[in-house]
């Protein structure tokens, strides 16, 4: 948890309720560091429930507001487009402030948000194409017909590793079925969540459409999951924290959508373009020093290529370049907080315990005297499907390899996990590759590609890594109440 103080001198950030920026109810701040060298940057509204409460308030409020509630869905669409082209001016900002945030790269976050407006686009585009159908009942003295309503107001919380883009998938589609949120950012990312709210109203949405209350998840954002006024949960986060709260929401019939953990195979076959896949494999688990949900953090090489694969992997993993995110010749960042580089720590030394064998990584730096929370690449052999390493999500830059001998084998192996949110498959069998599709217990299946994504494609995770779909135009009835009108004619 990040250090709470009163003190004022740094910059301070303050909620965004109703359109206004709003000191915290307890005149609590906390800090937030730049992962790279520990220094702070601003402080935070520490939020509590009576700040939740005020948000939900002037959430409510705003969703009831006619210069909403009636906006036409025409003029809906055109102020996310107008919001879209806002953050694409925005974009040097944002990405320079998520980047100190939470230790990214800034040459990876200037490409994730050159494509952020894209998602406001694309809904953009669905807001006037939400409708309901005319039913053909048997009764032709009744003329029945659907609609789709908003929900209300929706209580977003979402994690550190991609703020905006991760609060966008779950916006851009609210906004666009005429809902309005109250959102939970991480307490290790406040600040580009704040300023999208801001954009948000430069766009022309009314005040209160969307609010922002900082702070802890114990605090704030248990607190917003309790509040009676929301219609709906939209988490992103953790399998700990979501099984909370579907616990939570389950009592009360609430709607919820959560995007959890993962611990995604990356199998190699034997027919594989290898150089291709070991590319694929390093890209697939290394990118944002590992701290992303579709880390494909187990891979499985077929025998006849396992030695080949392993060596142009720890070859690349032992010469990434560790070091400032802002610099565009860094090609791996810091962890976002000292207690993620201490668990990725610890996982390799528990994998040690269990038996692995580290060929290359395997321990802490602090980026070359940034003072940081930097961890080196690491892969671990001589492991199985056992181990804590291969079944829980490590969340950093660790990658175990296996070897496998049969398809069938594999798939079981790929397949024995909680989890169940992406899967990527190399290899140029074709009748493979739709094999493996279809086998491969996953929400998203990558074949010879890692990472590829699309407003416009819907995901959704398999088993512990999710409930409801994100992205697409599914994903309007996760933020839409069905409605079947009966006239009698
Ligand atoms: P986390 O669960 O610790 O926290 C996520 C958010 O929940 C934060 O805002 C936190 O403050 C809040 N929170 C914590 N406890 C809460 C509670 N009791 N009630 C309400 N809110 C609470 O997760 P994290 O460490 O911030 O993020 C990393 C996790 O997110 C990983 O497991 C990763 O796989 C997952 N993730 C999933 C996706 C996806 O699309 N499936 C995307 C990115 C990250």
């Amino acid at each position: 948890m990040p250090e709470t103080t009163t003190a004022t001198a740094t910059a301070r950030r303050l909620h965004h309720i109703g359109g206004e920026q709003v000191e915290p109810s307890g005149g609590d701040f906390f800090e937030s560091h730049n992962p790279a060298t520990r220094e702070v940057l601003y402080t935070a509204a520490r939020g509590d429930a009576s700040d939740v409460d005020r948000a939900v308030r002037a959430a409510r409020t705003a969703f009831e507001d006619p210069r909403w509630r009636d906006l036409s869905q025409t003029r809906r669409g055109r102020l996310l487009r107008r919001l879209a082209d806002l953050i694409e001016e925005n974009a040097e900002e944002l990405a320079r402030t998520e980047s100190l945030d939470n230790g990214k790269l800034l040459r990876e976050m200037r490409g994730q948000l050159a494509t952020l407006p894209e998602y406001y686009h694309y809904y953009a585009g669905l807001a006037d194409k939400i409708q309901g159908d005319v039913i053909p009942t048997s009764d032709r003295s009744v003329l029945n017909y659907t609609v789709r309503e908003p929900l209300g107001v929706v209580g977003a919380i979402t994690p550190w590793n991609s703020p905006l883009t991760l609060t966008t998938s779950k916006l851009a589609p609210a906004l666009c079925s005429g809902n309005t949120m109250v959102i939970k950012p991480s307490e290790y990312t406040s600040a580009s969540v704040l300023r999208l709210a801001e954009l948000v109203e430069e766009a022309g949405f009314p005040p209160g459409c969307v609010n922002v209350v900082t702070g802890f998840g114990a605090e704030a954002g248990q607190a917003l999951v309790d509040h009676p006024g929301i219609a709906k949960v939209s988490f992103t986060g953790s399998t700990q924290t979501g099984s909370r709260i579907a616990a939570n929401v389950a009592g009360r019939f609430l709607g919820s959508t959560l995007e959890l953990g993962g611990k995604s195979p990356n199998i190699v076959f034997g027919d594989a373009d290898v150089a291709n896949a070991a590319m694929g494999v390093i890209a697939g688990v290394f990118a944002a020093a590992g701290q992303t949900c579709i880390a494909g953090s187990r891979v499985f090489a077929h025998r006849s290529v396992y030695d080949e694969l392993l060596e142009r992997v720890a070859e690349r993993a032992g010469t990434i370049r560790i070091g400032d995110p802002l610099r565009d010749d860094t090609e791996l960042g810091p962890l976002a907080f000292a207690d993620q580089r201490d668990k990725v720590a610890g996982y390799v030394d528990l994998g040690r315990s269990e038996g692995a064998r580290v060929l290359t990584g395997g321990e802490a730096t602090d980026g070359d005297g940034l003072g940081g929370f930097f961890y080196r690449p690491t892969v671990l052999v001589d492991v199985h499907n056992d181990m804590r390493v291969v079944r829980e999500e490590i969340f950093g830059p660790v990658v175990a390899v296996m070897p496998f001998e049969t398809e069938d084998e594999v798939v079981a192996l790929a397949n024995d996990t909680e989890y169940g949110l992406a899967a990527g498959v190399w290899t140029n069998d074709l009748g493979r590759a739709h094999r493996m599709a279809s086998r491969l217990q996953a929400g998203t299946i990558w074949v010879n590609t890692y990472r590829a994504m699309s407003p416009m494609s819907p995901r959704q995770g398999y088993k512990s890594s999710g409930v409801g779909v994100e992205h697409g135009q599914e994903t309007i009835k996760e933020y839409t109440q069905l409605k079947s009108v009966w006239i009698n004619t």
